[in-house]
């Protein structure tokens, strides 16, 4: 530091360590006095606006939208190869796909390598190779060349292939854009920049240097009359032991439950230790505030830093101390802030973060891309094949989601109060037919903001987005650092708008491009009722490892290096197309990831005075083991005596014996502490006795079945039940609990088989309706067929045509998308070949009572209780004989009589229609059928095979189902006893999940069931 007084620029990396040099040098009283402190690239920034010729920097933002806009031209554009006339393009979303590693493969389509999960688009490899080529004389040879037309391997594209032309071909044409746009690549300036400049002596050192970069290189060659001095950061070699005096010790929670509690731990007890020692931390630190300039999205410089509203004065904790006693770097501090700053604040700790967030991890990110996505017109648009149905392209109402609009209702950004947004959620998902121009029109003549945010959302209006700033500032309940926050979301996605109307593309490339920003974010939080004022530097500085970094050597008391896993830090270098390319026209790599850890890593090493905690989650969010990164693994190697052995880390920490002392350690199993980041006894605020399962309660008893209100608005007090709620008991008392009394009812309006059952039997019982009404007959028959059949085609259209106009607690049935429209036809057309088997079914019985209220508008006695009731239908014969008919989409085994073989009771719906209709209408009852109209159509049930003929029933396994040796009506009298008994039991508030049979758990809501079987 004592020296830097003696040259006249100091460059470093970026600008947060430019920053932080100053503030060093401030702070060690050396003058900088007419010394220029900045990152490389600003400085190059500066000398091009006083020396250039006027045009101004493309910023990656616009350089990327210009490079999209040019792939996404005329098929005759500039990015077609011209022999093969093959289009060396992809846009964002056609046309990615996963091909050999980091090479642009002859279709064009350019992939990514083992360090990126997808295929780069084109744009963006060009992109990169335009970042690190333009300006060295090869890579401007080689564009020059494609644009001229010169074949692949002869003169400056020699060593590139065929598929690359296109490319370089393309980058010439951006870079013919750019000059008439006024506008220059930093590497054209550069090289530009040695002509330009006034040849006087400089004394230039670049600290803490990565190495030169080709660009930086050609340019200082070019600069003689500079003196320049680099010093190479330190590390690059690899780690080395921590400096004397600070003690190394390992952080392993077993789990992300436990990770961040043991964080909280660590930052606590240093905290402790620090306060008992009563000395205030020894070296310089960068309060969250004071930092300065994060380095924004783009590589310009922004400055989103941001004071929370709580500042304070902590025992054992000196004002005016200017550096955090601990600092944690993790590999996302924003969401590790959320989780421990709570708990370190209420326990009176002064604890700020200094990180990045995605854009879409913003309030305002996630709020806009939500209502993007919902207004976007182009959502699941194309045909997908599903098996069986064909190429179906999406409906409408499939091209948008209602829970895009919930989630931007349920936003800050909604101006809708949290009641009025889950109304207009249900409201939504109630309602198949609701159509998203109707929601839109609706909102926009409500909600300004809605109004404001879909300006933005779909035009990238600059009015709308000076709307929403203004919103922002007025959030005057949210803190200073959450508006902070917005704004600079609203500013990176004004940003990305710009790029994108600069080359002329559209709010959806905005759109792809601000998703992978990030903003700065920063925040101080403090125990409340503190003055802030006296604070120089929180407790805890929560941050990134590259800006932890920057601090420089001893910033605190206690360095705390989080995520030290492969995953969190892989080391490998993405080996993409673009690095292909490059290599392809010699343009080396100049740095490395590794390196770039190793020299990251060092800093951190030396940024404690007292304590480096290095932390490693023994295992991820999926639960599978994690392993060191390597920087940790070569750390770790520094104090072993031989490397190459393997039995001395043969660990689940990875640690040879003299690293495990002071290990901690954090399980997983005590949830409520880990959850609440602290080990002390949680007070009781309420005690709620753990709730009565499988019974109910004596007071409530009264209330397991509810009174009932019959035609006419008369009340029934004693308790009244359906067939089909009785059978649902019997099936399982649990599930029947779920189901019909806390009605565990999805909002969604469905087009499921409930929907799909009324449908049928609406449209069954308005067929037997007309056949008498407008035929005369009552029964189908063999020679009626061709006569029912327009009969049911005519009932199915007007049917159809209903269901709109129906209420939804009717259970209408809208298709709304190409499957649900198929589906429906399908339906159709069993209903229309049931009419053959019908034919056939009990033809010395015909139709007589259609949905059959049993109980004729009251209540009948059955099994010792009231009981109502509609029956589908009822067969009569000439001799006073009935046949109970159930109609059902699809028939199992437990419909046949002859489950009570197996000791239970199976369905009794169509029986207790034969009881009580034995009772009442004084027939005589044999046969209690279901009747499936579904794909196979088949009968089962129960039937007195003394009288129907097993010819009569079609499709039935007639030894399951016949009763031949007692009268029917014995099994009708056993069938009460035991739902008497049944009915007993409920009433007696007796709920246990008890199934029948597994089937009964296939489709059954209580999905934490300790008893579900299959
Ligand atoms: S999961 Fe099975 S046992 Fe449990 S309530 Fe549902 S049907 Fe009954």
């Amino acid at each position: 530091m004592d020296t830097s007084i003696a040259y006249d620029v100091v460059l470093l990396l970026d600008t947060d360590r430019a920053v932080a040099y100053r503030k060093r040098a401030a702070d060690s009283g050396c003058s900088l006095m007419g010394v220029t402190v900045a990152a490389f690239g600003a400085w190059v920034r500066d000398l091009w606006e006083l020396y250039g010729d006027g045009r101004t920097f493309v910023s990656r933002l616009e350089r990327e939208a210009l490079l999209r806009a040019a792939c996404e031209g005329p098929a005759e554009g500039c990015c077609v190869d011209p022999k093969s006339g093959k289009r060396a393009q992809l846009d964002g979303a056609s046309g990615r796909c996963e091909l050999a590693e980091g090479r642009i493969a002859d279709d064009g389509v350019a992939s990514a390598g083992a360090g990126e999960t997808g295929a780069l688009g084109l744009d963006r490899v060009a992109a990169a190779c335009v970042a690190a080529g333009v300006g060295l004389p090869a890579f401007d040879a080689a564009v020059q060349d494609a644009q001229q037309g010169v074949p692949a391997g002869a003169g400056a594209l020699e060593g590139v292939t065929c598929a690359e032309v296109p490319v370089l071909r393309m980058i010439g044409g951006y870079l013919d854009r750019l000059a008439q746009l006024g506008m220059i690549e930093p590497g054209q300036a550069l090289a530009l920049l040695p002509e330009l400049l006034p040849q006087r002596p400089l004394h230039v050192l670049l600290e803490d240097a990565a190495p030169l970069t080709p660009g930086q290189e050609t340019f200082f060659s070019a600069c003689p009359w500079m003196d320049v001095e680099v010093r190479a950061a330190s590390g690059s070699q690899g780690p080395v032991r921590a400096p004397e005096g600070v003690r190394v010790r390992f952080a392993f929670p077993s789990g992300q439950y436990a990770w961040p509690a043991l964080l909280a731990d660590i930052a606590r007890d240093a905290l402790g230790a620090a306060a008992d020692r009563g000395a205030a931390p020894a070296a310089v630190a960068v309060p969250a505030a004071a930092a300065g300039p994060a380095a924004g999205d783009d590589g310009a410089s922004s400055c989103e830093d941001a004071f929370g509203d709580a500042d304070g004065c902590r025992v054992g904790r000196s004002a005016g101390t200017q550096a955090a006693a601990v600092m944690v770097a993790a590999k996302d501090p924003a969401a590790l802030f959320g989780r421990v700053a709570p708990a370190l604040v209420r326990q009176g700790h002064v604890v700020a973060l200094r990180g990045r967030r995605r854009f879409v991890d913003t309030s305002f990110g996630r709020a806009i891309c939500s209502l993007h996505r919902f207004l976007d017109d182009g959502q699941a648009g194309g045909a997908s094949h599903i098996e069986g149905y064909g190429d179906i392209a999406a409906t409408d109402v499939e091209r948008w989601n209602r829970a895009d609009l919930a989630d931007w209702a349920l936003s800050p950004f909604s101006g809708m109060t949290k009641k009025a947004a889950f109304k207009l959620d249900a409201d939504m998902r109630a309602d198949r037919t609701a159509r998203r121009s109707n929601l839109c029109a609706r909102l926009r003549a409500d909600n300004p903001m809605f109004a404001a945010m879909e300006r933005l959302a779909l035009q990238l209006d600059d009015q709308a987005a000076a709307e929403l700033e203004a919103a922002v500032r007025r959030m005057t309940n949210r803190s200073e650092a959450w508006r902070a926050e917005q704004l600079a979301a609203l500013r990176a996605l004004q940003r990305a708008a710009g790029a994108a109307k600069l080359a002329g593309l559209g709010a959806d490339a905005a759109f792809d491009q601000v998703q992978r920003l990030k903003v700065s974010v920063s925040r101080i939080v403090a125990p409340r009722g503190c003055d802030g004022a006296a604070f120089g530097a929180p407790d805890v500085l929560v941050t990134d490892q590259n800006t932890a970094a920057s601090l420089g050597s001893g910033s605190c008391e206690v360095c705390v290096v989080a995520d030290l896993t492969s995953g969190a830090y892989p080391a490998a270098d993405p080996e993409d197309a673009s690095r292909v390319l490059l290599e392809h026209l010699g343009v080396k790599r100049a740095d490395s990831a590794l390196a770039r850890m190793r020299r990251v890593f060092f800093a951190l090493e030396h940024a404690a005075t007292d304590q480096l905690i290095l932390e490693r989650c023994l295992n991820d969010s999926s639960a599978d083991p994690t392993y060191p990164c390597v920087v940790l693994e070569e750390f770790v190697d520094c104090y072993r005596d031989d490397p190459t052995a393997t039995e001395d880390i043969d660990n689940p920490y990875s640690l040879p014996e003299r690293l495990q002392d002071g290990m901690l350690l954090r399980g997983e199993d005590a949830l409520c502490s880990n959850d609440a980041l602290s080990d002390a006894p949680a007070s009781v605020a309420a005690r709620i006795e753990r709730p009565l399962t499988g019974a109910v309660s004596s007071e409530a008893r009264s209330l397991v079945v509810l009174p009932r209100v019959l035609q006419g608005g008369q009340v029934l007090d004693e308790p009244c039940l359906s067939p089909s709620q009785i059978e649902s008991y019997l099936e399982c008392p649990y599930k029947w609990f779920a189901q019909r009394r806390l009605r565990l009812d999805d909002l969604d309006e469905e087009f499921g088989p409930l929907e799909m059952g009324d449908f049928a039997h609406n449209a069954l019982h308005s067929f037997y309706k007309h056949m008498s009404e407008d035929l005369g007959e009552a029964k189908v028959t063999p020679q009626l067929l061709p006569q029912a059949r327009e009969l049911m085609a005519d009932v199915l259209a007007r049917h159809k045509a209903l269901q709109p106009h129906l209420r939804q607690s009717e259970n209408r049935l809208i298709p709304t998308s190409q499957v649900e429209h198929r589906e429906l036809a399908e339906l159709e057309r069993k209903l229309m070949d049931y009419l053959d088997f019908e034919a056939e079914l009990l033809p010395t019985f015909a139709p007589k009572y259609l949905e059959y209220d049993v109980a004729c508008g009251g209540a009948v006695d059955y099994a010792g209780h009231k009981l109502l009731g509609t029956a589908d239908r009822i067969d009569v014969d000439g001799e006073g004989r009935c046949a109970i008919i159930d109609y059902k989409g699809s028939i199992s085994g437990s419909y046949a009589l002859g489950v009570r073989e197996e000791g239970r009771l199976g369905k009794v719906q169509a029986l207790i229609y034969a009881q009580v209709v034995r009772r009442t209408l004084g027939l005589e009852p044999v046969g209690a059928l279901y009747v499936c109209y579904g794909r196979r159509k088949m009968i089962s049930g129960a039937y007195d095979g003394r009288v129907i003929e097993n010819a009569h029933l079609p499709n039935m396994r007639h030894k399951d189902c016949m009763c031949a040796d007692r009268p029917f009506s014995d099994v009708l009298d056993e069938t009460e006893e035991a739902v008497a008994a049944a009915l007993e039991r409920m009433l007696a508030g007796d709920i246990r999940p008890r199934p029948e049979t597994p089937e009964a758990c296939k489709w059954c809501p209580v999905s934490s069931c300790p008893e579900r079987r299959g």
